[in-house]
């Protein structure tokens, strides 16, 4: 399913099997889940994607070509990040998430809406036991980078989830896991996320503009609604810290700076790094990790970022081939 104009749906088309180049590998894609970012490619909202493009960016499916480091029919798991330059000041600093000259999966590599892809080998991970196909590809994205902003949330006890989509929905577990005490912030009236957020365990469940029943320690920002950022620091105690979570965001308003003294610290998380691949993988079956999906056949994908979209579904959106 390719992307061909932006704003317009994908469509259906026929194209050669990928070959892969040197350090690369095939995999024939069992599953690959929809994330908001998709979305905003889809929307131009992120500069220059190489049209026609294949977008989708948590891949799971088996190696069907000669690899250094899997056998053939190995059931692997393909992410965002597809390859860091390895020299730049970022890469050279532990921060390959931030490389001045990265590929990304469904960006500017073509993706997983399609029966094969080809992916750079050292960006490929093994799927844990026990995960089938379609369970598993929520974890390559949702998870990870979720994970990555819940790491930088520190030793915060009280954290806010605004937004209780894919993300939040794993990302709860690995905090009960950690004894740390979920507050789900949801669209004001949205009573069956809500419910949703409770049954998963959520100590207290809100509309996005209520004050929380005390001062957060932390507060994580899973919806791409930048007024919710003043919201999010009056919500956290003095030295909180704010993570906004996703790749694009509507504009910021103004706030008092007396909502920022204090030492609370505002911060974005970009992409992942494969460190936060490896623990989070390793951690997911520890927990284990429970991942709610609605799954839609390849051609339908248009549906599914439909319902991605109005915020219509629970938990994650995979596409199965
Ligand atoms: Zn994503
Ligand atoms: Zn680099």
């Amino acid at each position: 399913m390719v992307l061909e104009n932006i704003g317009k749906p994908l469509v259906l088309r026929d194209v050669p099997i990928p070959e892969p180049k040197q350090g690369q590998l095939r995999i024939k894609i069992n599953a690959c889940s929809v994330c908001r970012t998709d979305l905003h490619i889809l929307d131009g909202e992120l500069p220059k994607p190489s049209l026609p493009l294949i977008m989708g960016h948590q891949i799971v499916g088996r190696v069907d070509s000669d690899s250094t480091r899997f056998k053939k029919g190995d059931l692997v798991g393909v992410p965002w990040l597809s390859k860091s330059c390895g020299h730049c000041f970022y890469c050279e600093n532990g921060r390959e998430n931030l490389c001045d000259a990265p590929e990304f999966t469904g960006y500017t590599l073509n993706g997983g809406f399609a029966e094969y892809c080809v992916a750079n080998e050292p960006y490929v991970f093994p799927i844990p036991e026990g995960y089938p196909e379609i369970q598993a590809a929520p974890l390559l994205c949702a998870g990870m980078i979720g994970y990555r902003s819940l790491k930088m949330c520190e030793n915060a006890k009280k954290i806010g989830f605004y937004g209780f989509g894919a993300a939040a929905h794993l990302l709860i577990q690995v905090a009960q896991y950690q004894k740390q005490k979920v507050y789900a912030f949801t669209r004001k009236g949205d009573t069956k996320t809500q419910e949703s957020a409770k049954k998963m365990g959520a100590l207290w469940v809100g509309d996005s503009e209520m004050d929380p029943p005390e001062p957060l320690d932390a507060a994580i920002l899973f919806a791409p609604v930048g007024s919710l950022v003043p919201t999010a620091l009056k919500a956290v105690r003095k030295g909180g810290i704010v993570v906004t979570a996703g790749i694009h965001m509507s504009d910021i308003p103004s706030f008092p700076y007396k909502i920022l003294w204090g030492e609370r610290i505002l911060r974005s998380v970009a992409n992942l790094t494969r460190q936060d691949a490896e623990e989070f993988l390793s951690l997911a079956p520890k927990i284990p990790i429970q991942t709610e999906v609605t799954p839609y056949p390849l051609e339908k994908i248009n549906e599914a970022l439909r319902d991605l979209k109005e915020g219509n579904i629970t938990g994650s959106a995979v596409i199965i081939l």
